[in-house]
């Protein structure tokens, strides 16, 4: 087992700088992402680690070893590739072994982990078959016992659940969940599925433009985003432009179009003066006046419902508030709700997150 740290690391191809100056810790035994946009250099990142890229500056150290010089096959890490890239002349349980016969270890070793490997990826019954008598899901789990047979430091992911529908991928999700924590492995996972990334990881890092912009677990990064970038590639949000009018009871008191927004459990360099960009998402709503709650005084606002598109569990709601501000609005469980209608709406201070741009 061994953590990852990257320092300063870089990578340009011609005039395109895909990594710029990325300096990272992934703990040991942990399951990270690296998420962002087409093009931010999140492939690149990985495949450096991998070694299948040089950086032109910066360290890779894993555990406490310096690879950056290693090449890939001395670097003890596995890779799961986005097409699998399994053998195709090969059975599964061939597949498996291959690792396992390059390092050449005994017959009966590299039965018995072999075995134990396809158990593990539930495919034990289907040793004998050749990838193409396989559906997707059922390759994505051959690639993950190939790369782990071999017992790497660190298992690497390119976008694994890209070529899997909808349901197998969430099947998958939570199988490469249960490996990599059963087998206590540090694993970095690349993707853009944002659902993916805050479904898995114990922390995530998002790129941009080959730099990383914030880390951190899902939950801090989604709830606390520290920048508009953040705020908008991680999820869906509201953005409102205010103005700070100071500071109450731990809350920072703005002037928005729609009125009085106060906001809580602001990082320490929000600026608290000056014009801002609220962020707030659309779950944090609540539409008061189903005769369930009074709605509060604070941060209660008047609307008129402008559309609504039904997606049986939730509805999401296109709402104008007072001030010419449209915004929407995500309810769980939706009531009939009639376009024009009028309605009062409620944000908890703490969900509204203050933006410095
Ligand atoms: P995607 O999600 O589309 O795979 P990514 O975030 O993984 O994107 P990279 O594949 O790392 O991004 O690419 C980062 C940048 O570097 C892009 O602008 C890409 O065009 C460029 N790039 C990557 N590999 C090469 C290469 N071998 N030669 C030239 N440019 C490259």
């Amino acid at each position: 087992m061994a953590g990852i740290t990257l320092k300063g690391v870089r990578k340009a191809f011609g005039s395109t700088v895909a990594v710029d100056s990325v300096t990272l810790e992934v703990r040991d035994g942990e399951l990270f992402f690296l998420l962002g946009p087409s093009g931010c250099g999140k492939t690149t990142l990985l495949r450096i680690i991998a070694g299948f890229e040089a950086p032109e500056a910066g360290r890779i150290v894993i555990g406490d070893e310096d690879v950056t010089r290693l090449p890939p096959e001395k670097r003890r890490t596995g890779m799961v590739f986005q097409n699998y890239a399994l053998w195709p002349h090969m059975t599964v349980a061939e597949n498996v072994d291959f690792g396992l016969k390059v390092r050449r270890l005994s017959a009966a070793e590299r039965h018995d982990r072999t075995a134990a490997a396809l158990k593990a990826v539930r495919m034990q019954d289907y040793a004998r078959r050749r990838p193409n008598q396989l559906s997707g899901g059922q390759q994505q789990r051959v690639a993950l016992a190939r790369a782990l047979v071999i017992e790497p430091r660190v298992l690497l992911l390119d976008e694994p659940l890209s070529n899997l529908d909808a349901r197998l991928r969430s099947e998958m999700r939570a199988e490469i969940r249960r490996l990599c924590s059963e087998a206590a492995i540090t694993s970095v996972c690349v993707t853009h599925d944002q659902t993916e990334a805050l479904s898995m990881a114990d922390r995530l890092a998002v790129m941009r433009e080959g730099r990383i912009v914030q880390v951190g677990r899902p939950r801090d990064v989604y709830q606390r985003p520290e920048n508009r970038f953040v705020a908008d590639f991680l999820g869906e949000t509201n953005f409102i432009s205010a103005e700070v009018k100071g500071a109450e009871a731990g809350e920072l008191v703005l002037h928005a179009p729609m009125g009085e927004v106060r906001a809580r459990g602001l990082r320490e360099d929000t600026p608290r003066s000056g014009n801002l960009t609220c962020s707030i998402r659309p779950e944090a709503w609540r539409i008061e006046g189903d005769g369930s709650a009074v709605a509060p005084a604070v941060n209660t606002w008047n609307g008129r419902l402008i559309d609504t598109a039904y997606h049986g569990e939730a509805g999401r709601h296109e709402v104008e508030l007072d001030g010419d501000v449209t915004i929407h609005v995500l309810e769980a469980n939706p009531r009939d709700r009639m376009r024009g209608q009028s309605l009062r709406l409620h944000v908890d201070p703490a969900d509204v997150v203050v933006l410095a741009d």
